[in-house]
């Protein structure tokens, strides 16, 4: 037997058929949700949709990781009935991929930002500004260079934001590797739900 067809039939007697019918999910919120996928080493890596972490179950390259009798979610099929729970473990050793330092410009500098300037919030009409201008030295690297809408850009100028007496909504940072950010984030989700 499939060892993920093991873990479906043992999820199904031990809790499918004790939940019941009502407690299903209907399937168009289900496919909604997504699961966090942990490395083989059990580092939280990424989230990924539901249809995915069946994918990786039903192909053996992941396996439910259950570490907090978390709830999950029961998929409908035909014939089966899969409990997706909402962590599962890589059982391969993933391939480190490669990961530089992203180039300082436009489209790196607003994907950091969320693409908001980062003196009014505003989404519309980005540009990039050097918190301490290229004028007065300021350098075009990570920590000197922010998303700025034209209107704040403009309203600054060559000032630092104090002499323009406006703040960072946040102190801009070199971005760190996404699956180290991606561990930070979950874990401190994670303390803030305890
Ligand atoms: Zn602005």
């Amino acid at each position: 037997m499939h060892p993920f067809n093991k873990e479906a039939s043992r999820y199904q007697k031990s809790k499918i058929l004790k939940i019941g019918d009502q407690a299903v999910t209907r399937v168009t919120q289900v496919l909604k949700q997504s699961v966090v996928v942990f490395s083989k080493n059990y580092l939280p890596m990424t989230r990924v949709n539901i249809k995915r972490a069946i994918a990786l179950l039903v192909t053996g390259k992941a396996e439910p990781l259950d570490f907090d009798n978390s709830s999950g979610w029961p998929v409908r099929s035909p014939s089966l009935v899969l409990y997706v729970p909402e962590q599962i473990r890589l059982t391969m050793a993933s391939k480190e991929r490669v990961w530089k330092v992203p180039p300082v410009n436009r489209r790196e500098v607003l994907k950091r930002d969320h693409h908001r300037c980062q003196y009014c919030g505003v989404t519309k009409n980005l540009t990039l500004d050097h918190v301490i201008s290229r004028s007065r030295g300021g350098k075009h690297c990570w920590d000197n260079v922010v998303t700025a809408c034209e209107k704040c850009n403009a309203l600054k100028g060559n000032c630092t934001p104090a002499e323009a007496g406006m703040k960072l909504l946040n102190q801009p940072k070199t971005p760190i590797h996404p699956t180290i950010a991606f561990a930070k984030h979950f874990w401190r989700e994670r303390q803030h739900e305890v």
